[in-house]
């Protein structure tokens, strides 16, 4: 329900001991995040993604820049008005951060307590976010004796007592094991989904990114080095820390160690293909080879959903004579976006 705008925000250190140089951990970034959307923060350790978030929950001070979360200019509010911005910011950590020695309840419930809700309206409100969560059932248990994801579904819980316009999660699933992080990452859809809250996630990894975001920031070295919707940054990456994840996550090319594997077995003309959803029609694909009389076998790669449209790439050995091959490379390349691997 909050947009939030990061303006040329930067965040310096002091460097530590004698003329050490001081670390830009956030460098003039810039992202604006529209209400109601999720937006991922994908970066290597070290690129600042953690300091970016704890900037706009105002638990630091930015070095220069604004940051508003709704109508808050959190760059410009004193600690006490932060205080109470801040019950409209839920976040959720990757170590979950609850009081291991409380139930589940109360875990849920502190945050209300901060608050100042009456015990009566308290109650009802704890057993509504258990239930949304899914826990209705562990309110007594000790937080200790759930498994991780239901230690973040509580985690969760808590974030959303307070009825905040904007959720952080910081690598919220990194703790997790794929199947549990896919159960969270659908319970944050849902969360976005049903009750519109602004998701920032930040991530180090890509298949949290492909799942759950529609816009996604790369950064890299305290910068914002690529910006846009999933689909775009991912099918077309401009920098090679993107192209790093997209090969975590996506079909890709061969590698030339399993090209020159691929050889061996293929005699045909290997050639790779990029298939970006709406931009290239698979069926002309298979019917200009066809028409050619030039067979088709798929040696490498794949398809797969991306921000919820699909991304494709496929090495295709051409089998057939030379001449009618080199007519069927020239037909597709005017078709499609190929690449001849040499
Ligand atoms: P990420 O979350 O992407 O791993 P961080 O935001 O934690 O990155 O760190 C970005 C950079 O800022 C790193 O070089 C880190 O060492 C430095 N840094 C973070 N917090 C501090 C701090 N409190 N004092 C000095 N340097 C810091």
């Amino acid at each position: 329900m909050a947009r939030v705008q990061i303006l040329g925000v930067s965040k310096r250190y002091p460097g530590r001991g004698r003329d050490a140089a001081e670390v830009v951990a956030v460098d003039d970034v810039t992202i604006d995040v529209a209400s109601g959307e999720i937006h991922a923060i994908i970066g290597y350790s070290g690129a600042g993604k953690s300091t970016l978030l704890r900037l706009v929950n105002g638990l630091e001070r930015a070095s220069s820049g604004r940051i508003l979360v709704g109508d808050h200019e959190i760059t410009a509010l004193s600690e006490s008005k932060l205080r109470g911005v801040r019950a409209g910011i839920g976040m959720i950590f990757q170590q979950f951060n609850l009081f291991h020695s409380k139930k589940v309840a109360k875990n849920v419930e502190y945050p209300l307590i901060v608050a100042g809700m009456p015990p009566a309206e308290r109650k009802a409100r704890v057993a509504e976010l258990l239930d949304f969560v899914g826990l209705a059932d562990k309110a007594d248990a000790y937080t200790d004796q759930l498994s991780g994801g239901q230690k973040q579904r509580v985690g969760i819980a808590r974030a959303l007592a307070t009825n905040p316009g904007l959720l952080l999660a910081d690598e919220a699933t990194s703790a997790l094991d794929p199947e549990t992080s896919q159960e969270v990452l659908a319970l944050l859809k849902r969360i976005n989904a049903e009750l519109g809250i602004t998701i920032i996630l930040i991530t180090h990894e890509m298949e949290v990114v492909r799942e759950i975001a529609s816009r996604v920031t790369v950064m890299d070295r305290g910068r914002a080095v690529e910006q846009g919707e999933v689909f775009d940054v991912f099918s077309a990456p401009q920098t090679d820390t993107t192209r790093r994840f997209v090969a975590t996550a996506l079909p890709t090319a061969p590698d030339p160690e399993h090209l020159d594997e691929l050889r061996q077995r293929h005699r045909g003309r290997l050639v790779s293909l990029t298939f970006r959803d709406g931009d290239v029609d698979q069926p002309v694909v298979f019917r200009t080879l066809a028409e050619r009389g030039v067979g088709v076998s798929i040696v490498h790669g794949g398809i797969t959903d991306v921000g919820g449209r699909s991304f494709g790439r496929l090495t295709l050995e051409l089998i057939g004579d030379d001449l009618k091959v080199e007519h069927a490379v020239a037909a597709l390349g005017q078709e499609a976006d190929l690449e001849v691997l040499a």
